[in-house]
């Protein structure tokens, strides 16, 4: 599950990480409130007024503002909130913003300068551990980074058996180039960042900006927080984060009845049971030269309801050009099945795009016999490849 940046920093002060405060507001209006709250508790004179959507590449886009007086408050949030955001992580229509982190300016002047560093948490799975990803070269595409100058990125594994050691905490700050009090501030800022990751059972902490203040305080200008769905069990006050506006609208009402359902770019929908076999389905489809249109795992009791309610789902992506329904009969009979999609076909009316069934397991004979007499224009199929070679042969 994604969350908005002011989500994200509110997690990571509720344990204890330094951030730069804000509130959320959804009109000019709430803007302008939060902005006075904000000054009489930080005392700072600007803000910023950061659009919220689940996307990076704001400032690019022209969805992060510096306002200098209320009126700009008001201007600018006005202007912001109802914008259609397009940054270099949106697709080409953006993103509609329904509201704005209302934000202290924290790059006011002062003894030093202001230095902008960049530091992600997340797993290594070739190692199978935590590491803290970071760079001098904050505020930046971190891909753009990697690729002109790597050595400027470091990492630092954890073992978790110990955590995070304060050893590596000020091998970070060092290798950053901080020192007095800085270097102090970013070793407890990326201590209990570590914490706030593995106690929130994040996935992912990207944060991108960690602004050196020019008084030397540590802090998260920005934050991009991902938490692992397989956890949300563990962590029932984080339900209400979650923004369905954000998330694919078929994967979230495939979600509502209950499918496994993952939106992919291709033109061949699947309808599997099993996520081991919808994996080797989608590789099969591609070797056969066709794109997966979705990864779909109907589960174990493909009955008429489930098998209608995948095809409506599935149906729902423009991009489909053909329905490959894999279904091996192990608990679930296939002559079941089979009837299931005869009902469900005929339940929907007219669907336009051919199907091919293959059933394989319990009854696959009575049921290939089913489909092949139901006089509907489904193909049917008893050996993968070759239903593989009939989806391939539709779409030619
Ligand atoms: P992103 O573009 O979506 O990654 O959004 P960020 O939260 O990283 O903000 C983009 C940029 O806005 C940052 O890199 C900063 O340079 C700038 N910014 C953020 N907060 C402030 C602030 O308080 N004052 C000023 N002057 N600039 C800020
Ligand atoms: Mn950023």
């Amino acid at each position: 599950m994604n969350l908005h940046e002011y989500q994200g920093k509110e997690i990571l002060n509720s344990y204890g990480v330094r951030i730069q405060r804000g509130i959320v507001a959804h009109n000019a209006q709430e803007a302008v409130t939060a902005a006075k709250q904000l000054t009489a508790e930080t005392g700072t004179g600007w803000h910023v007024i950061k659009a919220q959507i689940h996307a990076g590449g704001r400032g690019k886009g022209g969805g992060v503002k510096l306002a200098k007086n209320l009126k700009e408050v008001e201007e600018i949030a006005g202007k912001i909130i109802g914008m259609q955001l397009i940054t270099p992580q949106t697709s080409k229509e953006g993103k509609k913003v329904h509201q704005v982190l209302v934000a202290e300016d924290v790059y006011y002047p002062g003894p030093s300068e202001t230095s902008e560093f960049y530091i992600s948490v997340l797993l290594n799975r070739a190692t199978g551990r935590n590491m803290i990803m970071y760079s001098t070269e904050g505020g930046m595409d971190i891909e753009t980074v990697a690729e002109e100058t790597p050595h400027l990125i470091f990492t630092e594994e954890v073992d978790p058996s110990v955590g995070l050691m304060p050893f590596q905490a000020r091998r970070i700050a060092f290798n950053l180039g901080l020192e007095g009090n800085a270097f102090k501030e970013m070793t407890k800022f990326v201590t209990s960042l570590y914490t706030a990751y593995v106690k929130s059972d994040a996935s992912l902490f990207e944060i991108n900006p960690v602004l050196k203040t020019s008084d030397d305080k540590i802090m998260a200008v920005d934050a991009k927080v991902t938490i692992d769905d397989n956890a949300l069990y563990r962590h029932r006050n984080y339900e209400e984060l979650r923004d369905l506006r954000e998330e694919n609208a078929i994967e979230v009402e495939a979600k509502a009845v209950g499918l496994n359902y993952v939106d992919l770019d291709g033109n061949v929908g699947c309808m599997v049971n099993g996520a081991g076999l919808a994996m080797a389905t989608m590789d099969l489809i591609k070797q056969a030269g066709g794109e997966p249109a979705n990864f779909l795992d109907v589960g174990g009791t493909a009955d008429a309801a489930r098998v209608e309610a995948a095809f409506r789902i599935i149906l729902k992506d423009p991009a489909v050009k053909a329905i490959l329904i894999n279904i091996f009969g192990g608990i679930v009979r296939c002559d079941r099945v089979a009837q299931g999609v005869i009902d469900a076909y005929k339940n929907m009316g007219t669907i336009n795009v051919p199907i091919i069934v293959r059933l394989q397991g319990t009854n696959a004979d009575i049921a290939k016999e089913l489909i092949d007499k139901s006089g509907l224009d489904v193909m049917s199929a008893t050996e993968f490849q070759e239903a593989a070679d009939k989806v391939q042969s539709v779409l030619d």
